[in-house]
């Protein structure tokens, strides 16, 4: 049976009353800003894990003018492990220019939404449409997914012409009334029941018009992207410490993986690291322990990561504190940013160093 597209909304806004996520932290109080917030710690994060970071982040960063306010490291430091750091620095500058350009106000005309940093047309439109209830469709991973399954829809994603495609009929779906609702219906949809790989059709409002549920296996589509085997590089990460216990960390450059946070010293696998801390950090240093080797997946490559602890003999002095670098006092850290991987291995240290076990 083809539905009509006024029916399957209707289908979806009763369902979502009935099932969907109608109380998460973002949905009490929704203002454009909390969202907002929520909108970009959702882009590639599930919920669960975003809901702490988005609590502990509205406890430091409660408005607009506060996040403007607020130091990069700072705002780093709370996406810490959030990984795609991207989003943490747009999403600051992006606050930074409301507070300059619109009065602090946040804006709610589309286009100008649009135009800050880190926010593309499927962000703009959650945002005003949640908040604000006004008539936009989205296109996110979820709402992808089940449109390209209800109407079986061929190619991969990443093809313009399958996107102008998908996002014609999120466009035509979308209703005039409860906009909001019906957005957050098809990403609750996509979450719960019309997952990746076990698409639970049978308790889906929309199963009697899906055409990938009649043809017998919905998990066909969206196609998925052809696999290609990523580059792997590799490093050597210096856990370089001087006598009271104090770790060697640089600031990465504002762009690039992991740009602004704070990282170990990074040596070519090539190179002697020892020679390596004399010529470019000016300091002689022992090499105590080999930790565990890791491998970190970013998008488009691995990175293989060789842990190694060294311990300063002599000329710890020459690296000052300022200009990227920092002495970091692992029993009393303070607030910066860091990535996972290095937040790891700086924990592992420290249960070397208390004598327990890494
Ligand atoms: S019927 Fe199945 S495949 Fe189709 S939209 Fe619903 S859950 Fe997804």
């Amino acid at each position: 049976m083809v539905l009509s597209d006024a029916l399957i909304a209707a289908r979806l806004l009763a369902w979502q009353r009935r099932n969907g996520r109608n109380n998460l932290p973002w949905q009490r109080n929704p203002t454009p800003y909390r969202v907002w917030i929520s909108e970009i710690m959702l882009q590639q994060t599930q919920v669960a894990t975003v809901i702490p970071y988005f609590e502990r982040f509205m406890a430091s960063f409660p408005d607009l003018t506060s996040l403007a306010d607020a130091g990069l490291d700072d705002v780093l430091h709370h996406w810490s492990g959030l990984g795609y750091y991207a989003r943490a620095r747009n999403m600051h500058q992006a606050a930074q220019q409301i507070r300059d350009r619109h009065l602090g106000l946040f804006p709610t005309d589309f286009a100008q939404l649009l135009a800050l940093p880190g926010i593309g047309r499927s962000t703009a439109g959650a945002v005003l449409s949640l908040a604000f209830g006004q008539r936009h469709p989205i296109l996110d991973g979820n709402v992808r997914r089940v449109l390209s399954r209800y109407f079986a829809v061929r190619g991969r994603p990443a093809e313009v012409k399958v996107q102008q495609r998908l996002w014609q009929l999120s466009e035509r779906l979308t209703p005039e009334r409860e906009a909001g609702r019906y957005n957050q219906a098809m990403m609750d949809l996509g979450a719960s029941v019309c997952t990746r790989s076990k698409p639970a059709c049978g308790d889906c409002p929309l199963a009697d018009g899906c055409l990938a549920h009649a043809a017998g296996d919905p998990t066909l589509y969206p196609e998925s992207r052809r696999r290609r085997s990523m580059p792997v590089k590799a490093v050597c990460t210096l856990l370089l410490y001087r006598d009271d216990g104090a770790l060697l960390l640089e600031q990465r450059p504002p762009t690039g993986i992991w740009g602004g946070l704070w990282s170990l010293p990074e040596c070519d696998p090539a190179m002697d690291p020892l020679e390596f801390c004399r010529t470019r950090l000016g300091v002689r240093a022992s090499q105590l322990q080999e930790l565990p080797r890791r491998r970190h997946s970013f998008t488009h490559f691995h990175l293989d990561i060789h842990p190694l602890v060294l311990r300063v003999n002599s000329g710890a002095e020459s690296v000052m504190d300022g200009n990227g670098r920092v002495w970091y006092n692992t029993a009393k850290p303070d607030q910066r940013g860091l990535a996972a991987p290095v937040a790891r291995l700086i924990d592992e240290f420290g249960r070397i160093t208390t004598g327990g076990e890494a």
